[in-house]
C-alpha cells in the first residue's frame, strides 16, 4: 500500500484564501485585523517561526506588530508591553514565541495575555473551555490537525486514536478535540510502556514528540491515519518529522509530510483565531 498524502501547503493555501476575504471584508468597515508578535532571545527556530507568521499576516491582508527583545531582557518589560497591547483597541491577537529565555515563568507570561486576544489558546481561561467541550480559541496546531481530518473526511466518531506526546501545546488539547468528536483517544508519552502495542491499534496516530523518526512502520497499522507534528533533523541536517516517512507511507493509508504537512496548517490557523478575534472585537462594537 501507498499512503494519500494530506498535502498541508494546499490546504493552506485554499483557507489562507477565504481568511483574506474575510479580512478585506473588516477592513472595508475599517477594522484592520491586527496580530501582536513578542519574541525573547535568539533561538534561530524561533526566529523562522516568527518570520513566517508576520509574513503570512500580511499576505493575508492583516497588521502586525513584531517586538522582538534580547536575551538578558527583563520579564517586567515584556509583562510591561502585553499589558499596553491588551489595552489597545487595534491590537486583536497577541502571541509570546515559545520558549521563552530562563529568567522567565512562562506561564505567568501567558496568563498576562487577555483572554478574548489569546489566539494561540494557552491562557487557563482558554485552556479550560477548551477542556469543557466549549473552545474559545483553539491551539493552532491541533487546529490545524482537525482541518486536515476533516478535508479528508477521515472518521472521527468511534476511531481509535493515539497520540505520542502530551504537552499543553500539542498533545493535550488534540487529545480534548478528538474526544470532543467522539474518538477513543490514547495519550503516549516517554514513560509509556510497549508504545508499539499502543501505536499498532491507532486508526488515526498523532505523533507529537521530536525525535526524528522514531515512529517505524512497523509501529503503523495498515492503512491508518499517520499526522505527523515533529519538526527535527535527520544525521544529514535535513529536516524531518517523528516518523519515518519513508517506511509509514508503505503502511498508511493517509499521511502528512513533513515540511509541507502540519507545519503551514499551524501558521494559517494562527490566521484564523486572528481574524477570529477580530470579528468578535468588531461584534462587541
Ligand atoms: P514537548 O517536548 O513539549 O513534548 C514532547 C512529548 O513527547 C512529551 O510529552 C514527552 O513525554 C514525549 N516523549 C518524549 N520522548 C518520548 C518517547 N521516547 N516515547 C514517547 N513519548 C516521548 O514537545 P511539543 O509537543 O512542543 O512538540 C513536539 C514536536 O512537534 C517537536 O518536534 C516540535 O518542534 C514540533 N512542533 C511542530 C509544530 C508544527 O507546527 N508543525 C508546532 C508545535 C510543535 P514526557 O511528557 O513524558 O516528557
Amino acid at each position: 500500500m501507498t499512503a494519500e498524502i494530506i498535502d498541508g501547503n494546499a490546504l493552506s493555501t485554499s483557507i489562507r484564501q477565504q481568511l483574506a476575504q474575510r479580512a478585506a471584508a473588516l477592513s472595508a468597515r475599517g477594522v484592520a485585523p491586527c496580530l501582536a508578535v513578542i519574541v525573547a532571545g535568539e533561538d534561530p527556530a524561533s526566529a523562522v517561526y516568527v518570520k513566517n507568521k508576520v509574513k503570512a499576516c500580511e499576505a493575508a491582508g492583516m497588521r502586525s506588530l513584531k517586538d522582538a527583545y534580547p536575551p538578558d531582557v527583563a520579564p517586567a518589560t515584556v509583562l510591561a508591553r502585553i499589558k499596553e497591547l491588551n489595552a489597545d483597541p487595534t491590537v486583536h491577537g497577541i502571541l509570546v514565541q515559545l520558549p521563552l529565555p530562563k529568567q522567565f515563568d512562562a506561564a505567568a507570561v501567558l496568563e498576562a495575555i487577555a483572554p478574548e486576544k489569546d489566539v494561540d489558546g494557552f491562557h487557563a481561561e482558554n485552556v479550560g473551555a477548551l477542556m469543557q467541550g466549549a473552545p474559545r480559541f483553539i491551539p493552532c496546531t491541533p487546529y490545524g490537525i482537525m482541518e486536515m481530518l476533516k478535508s479528508r473526511g477521515v472518521k472521527l466518531k468511534g476511531a481509535e486514536v493515539v497520540i505520542v506526546g502530551r504537552s499543553n501545546l500539542v498533545g493535550k488539547p488534540m487529545a480534548m478535540l478528538l474526544l470532543a468528536a467522539s474518538a477513543t483517544v490514547t495519550i503516549c508519552h516517554s514513560q509509556t510502556r510497549d508504545l508499539a502495542s499502543h501505536t499498532r491499534r491507532a486508526d488515526i496516530l498523532v505523533a507529537a514528540v521530536g525525535r526524528a523518526k522514531m515512529i517505524r512502520g512497523d509501529m503503523i497499522k495498515p492503512g491508518a491515519t499517520v499526522i505527523d507534528v515533529g519538526i527535527n533533523r535527520d544525521a544529514d541536517g535535513k529536516m524531518c518529522g517523528d516518523v519515518d516517512f519513508a517506511e509509514a507511507v508503505e503502511v498508511a493509508g493517509l499521511i502528512t509530510p513533513v515540511p509541507g504537512g502540519v507545519g503551514p496548517m499551524t501558521i494559517t490557523m494562527l490566521l484564523a483565531n486572528t481574524l477570529e478575534a477580530a470579528e468578535r472585537a468588531d461584534r462587541r462594537g
